[in-house]
């Protein structure tokens, strides 16, 4: 249930109302709006009567909330929510963009990608340190000294970094350099790390896993919203299907839907759905046409060098000529989609 405030009610009017969702056991979230502020209640098992709340003072509604991601939803947090990352955001209207290499491998490799994506226009620097690998024969990431290469490249180059942790170890060393901390698609349900971001005081890339229906993305978003960190940006990297012709099939109607369910910014990651460098730019353009807040995509310097997932990296002018692309179509395409509620 999400109780709104009348406006002009007044900080006790908000605080009777959170201690009477206290006093009956559950717990109270107070949602701060542009032009209400309402409470969101969890934790309670079963339907909630709205009398009970609509008397209080100060109060205007009572609204049962009907999907079990409750703080994911748009009918309790009506207007978009905006990450701030570094000094841009993910959501609200612009178009974020995220390149570089899959892992970290090198110094040269890192910081060669680092420049040309800045001087193309990118927002954030993407490089893993920790890589979840299908096969354990395969590279798994340079650990710790990935996470310091990282950390030069953002020295040099002012680009934020994300890059992900995949399990609770990793996690403690990421936090202390990453600026967003990415979930993977391998680590969507990993509730434990879950709960872990949900504590931490930096935004969470969290990518759909590749069986995973939108509202399973939205209940592992809520268990990171559940532990009080709001900046938590949604991510479309493909799913599994029938189709042999990609790695993965990219879902593009999951970004209206998810608009429609969800108030989280959400964002397309085509390198890791189609797999391969050709047709990486197609569905990054596709994906900006469709409305997402962003988009993920991977560069290497000499892709078939890679350690990792070189058939679908992009040059870096490769990268530097899609991100002008991406921009043009931004412009000329509305940013928000219409939400139905
Ligand atoms: C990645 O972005 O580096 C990655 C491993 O992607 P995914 O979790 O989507 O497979
Ligand atoms: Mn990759």
């Amino acid at each position: 249930m999400v109780i709104v405030m009348k406006k002009g009610s007044s900080r006790e009017d908000l605080a009777r109302v959170v201690r009477a969702v206290e006093e009956l056991g559950f717990h109270p979230h107070v949602l701060p709006g542009i032009e209400r502020t309402a409470v969101g209640i969890t934790g309670n098992p079963g339907p909630l009567d709205p009398d009970a709340f609509e008397r209080l003072p100060g109060v205007a509604r009572a609204i049962p909330v009907s999907q079990p991601f409750k703080l994911a939803s748009r009918e309790m947090t009506p207007a978009d929510t905006v990450v701030r990352v570094g000094s841009k955001a993910i959501g609200g209207g612009g178009l974020f963009v995220i390149a570089g290499p899959c892992a970290v491998e090198t110094a040269d490799q890192l910081l060669e990608s680092a420049r040309l994506m800045k001087n193309a226009g990118a927002d954030a620097l993407r490089g893993g340190a920790f890589k979840p690998r299908s096969s354990p024969y395969s590279f798994q990431g340079l650990g710790k000294e990935g996470l310091v290469l990282l950390a030069k490249a953002r020295e040099a180059t002012g680009l934020p970094i994300v890059t992900e942790a995949v399990d609770e170890a990793s996690l403690e060393l990421v936090d202390e350099f990453a600026d967003v901390v990415q979930v993977g698609a391998r680590n969507m349900q990993n509730y434990e790390l879950l709960k872990r971001v949900g504590r931490l005081k930096k935004p969470v890339l969290l990518k759909r896993g590749m069986s995973a229906t939108l509202e399973d993305l939205l209940l592992s978003a809520e268990y990171v919203l559940a532990q009080g960190n709001p900046d938590v940006i949604l991510c479309e990297r493909g799913i599994r299907t029938f189709s042999r012709h990609s790695r993965y099939t990219l879902d593009l109607s999951v970004l209206p839907a998810a608009r429609g369910l969800s108030h989280l910014p959400i964002i397309v990651d085509p390198s890791h759905a189609v797999g391969r460098s050709d047709r990486v730019p197609s569905m990054a353009r596709a994906a900006v046409a469709a409305g997402a807040d962003g988009v993920m995509f991977e560069v290497h310097p000499a892709p078939d060098k890679a350690l990792s997932d070189g058939r679908q990296a992009l040059l870096p002018q490769q990268g530097a000529d899609l991100i002008a692309q991406l921009r043009a179509i931004a412009t000329i395409v509305a940013r928000k989609v219409e939400t139905v509620r």
